[in-house]
């Protein structure tokens, strides 16, 4: 039994200890190069003290981050990655709820990090980790440096406080768009990755002959897939350099030349490759073997394309949010669908329990459609330090009177179909995906409102053109406002329309109105 997700960093060390675990542009890592930074990183921890405590980790997306995420694990820590690109108020805000005992960064990026509201320790990787990427010659029988009774005692400390933990502590915290403005912590454990990793590796039958191609940003959960099962199977993931997302071509070329057979993005990256049909340079029939997708709407006119091309790779389409550990139902293509059909979202993983819930908090029956609510251990401990927003998303299972038991109701609005198969229909509230970000439009009106000449402002999403779309009464340019929010919000969270209205149209409830404005777009 597994209590923390680094035993199986051990079980791959010893069983692959030569074999790339992860490569990003510019280095790679073994599994036994990957084991001995983290045990030093985590010794590191352990020796000040920290056990169960906030590392937060601001790195340029790269192997290090995942050496820095494994650190925190073996010590019984929990990460939060922070993207070195996001604006400084945002990262403000995070560090607020955070409130991280130490951050895990490098000596560049810790000048950087001057400019932020945090006074607390950090640890430099060039401290921890020796010169020139690998500490292997240096290192002791167990991977920590040096040698002597000092090491020894590391050791034993490291290994108590591995032993001490159990598998509900924290494992990761990620931060979500939250509709306030103040972004929304999503707690995960040990516990629940492993149980998600262990149904990835046995359905799809990962094993160290395996090649992971990251597209998934380390802050959204997409990217516990291809870390944890790289991890458990001996398999390797190459992080993707994010630039060739824009570049269909070489794109392929790249998977082709590093012969990754495995991917799992968000749709959005595969309708780009689809739309641009750069299949008919690329041949990869020889190559992919999985093409798996999750965090927004895939629609079969691109899939179709990807299929004519590519008829012999297995497709999956997975679906979840952050709060229950990537994904909580999947379809596994099986069969022909017309561009205008949906694409299923299938059917509930093994331990999840999907409940469909009606206005009355009833099951639906059916073709009624209903909440998607989920129960299991998947779930989420909760939003970081903010027990009210908790309290909303997480509640009891109206169908169970008799003892406590969380659901979490994710606001996505399903049904069933004659198969028995989940279809995702829409939002019930203001939350939509945008070229596969996670966004509140909440945030973004938060932001905008926040300026000096803007008075009431609304944001709607259009979906059909994928634009998020500003209405506000003042004359002020679109550029002008981006800008001025820039300082505010990730730039993926820009509005791309803006439309000026004499007077914002209000409901009867005194609402804007949003029905109305839709009109307008
Ligand atoms: P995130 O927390 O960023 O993973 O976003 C979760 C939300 O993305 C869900 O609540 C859904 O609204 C949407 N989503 C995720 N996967 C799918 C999917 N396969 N099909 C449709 N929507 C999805």
């Amino acid at each position: 039994m597994k209590a923390n997700v680094t035993y199986w960093l051990d079980e791959t060390a010893a069983r692959f200890p030569d074999k790339t675990a992860y490569a990003d542009e510019n280095k790679a890592v073994t599994f036994r190069e990957l084991r001995e930074r983290a045990r030093n990183i985590a010794c590191e921890l352990t020796a000040r003290g920290l056990f169960k405590k906030p590392v937060a980790i601001f790195l340029e997306k790269g192997v290090d981050v995942l050496v820095s995420f494994m650190g925190a694990a073996y010590s019984c820590n929990f990460y939060s990655p922070i993207d070195v690109d996001m604006p400084g108020s945002r990262v403000n805000k995070i560090l607020e709820v955070l409130e991280p005992s130490v951050v895990i960064t490098t000596k560049d990026l810790r000048e950087v990090f001057s400019a932020y509201e945090y006074r607390g320790e950090f640890l430099l990787l060039e401290d921890v980790l020796s010169a020139g990427g690998g500490q292997t010659a240096e290192a002791g029988k167990d991977g920590l440096r040096g040698h002597g009774d000092d090491e020894t005692a590391r050791e034993a400390a490291l290994e108590a406080a591995r032993r001490r933990g159990v598998d509900t502590d924290l494992l990761y915290v990620l931060f979500t768009s939250g509709s306030t403005g103040v972004p929304k912590g999503v707690t995960i454990n040990h516990r629940a990755v492993i149980d998600y990793i262990d149904w990835v590796t046995e359905t799809f039958e990962i094993s160290e002959k395996d090649s992971f191609g990251n597209q998934a940003p380390f802050y959204f959960d997409n990217s516990i897939l291809d870390i944890y099962s790289t991890l458990k199977t001996g398999a390797t993931t190459y992080i993707i350099p994010k630039n060739l997302f824009a570049q269909p071509v070489p794109l392929l070329e790249y998977l082709k030349e590093k012969k990754i057979n495995t991917i799992f993005w968000v749709p959005s990256a595969l309708i780009v490759v689809a739309k641009l049909k750069a299949f008919r340079n690329v041949d990869l029939s020889d190559t992919l073997r999985r093409v798996l997708f999750c965090g927004e709407v895939m629609p079969n006119k691109q899939l179709n394309v990807w299929r004519k091309f590519l008829p012999n790779v297995q497709y999956a389409n997975l679906y979840g949010p952050t709060e229950i550990t990537d994904a909580c139902t999947y379809y596994i293509v099986d069969r022909e669908f017309s561009d205008e059909e949906p694409l299923p979202i299938g059917f509930p993983m093994p331990n999840t329990d999907i409940l469909v819930l009606n206005e009355k908090d009833e099951p639906v029956t059916g073709e009624e459609s209903g909440e998607l609510c989920v129960r299991g251990t998947s779930l989420s401990m909760g939003y970081y330090k903010n027990p009210e927003k908790t309290r909303e998303a997480f509640v009891q299972n109206p169908l169970n009177q008799a003892v406590p038991e969380l659901i979490y109701r994710t606001g996505d609005i399903v049904k069933y179909n004659e198969r028995g198969e989940i279809l995702y229909l829409s939002r019930k509230d203001f939350q939509i995906k945008h070229m596969g970000h996670r966004i509140e439009l909440g945030e973004i009106e938060t932001a905008v409102s926040s300026l000096e000449e803007v008075s009431l402002c609304c944001c709607l999403y259009d979906e059909k053109r994928q634009k998020i779309v500003l209405f506000i009464e003042e004359e002020l340019e679109k550029a002008y406002i981006n800008e001025k929010i820039s300082r505010l919000v990730p730039e993926y969270m820009l509005p791309n329309k803006l439309i000026r209205v004499e007077k914002m149209p209000i409901n009867a409830n005194g609402k804007i109105d949003r029905v109305k404005l839709k009109e307008y777009i």
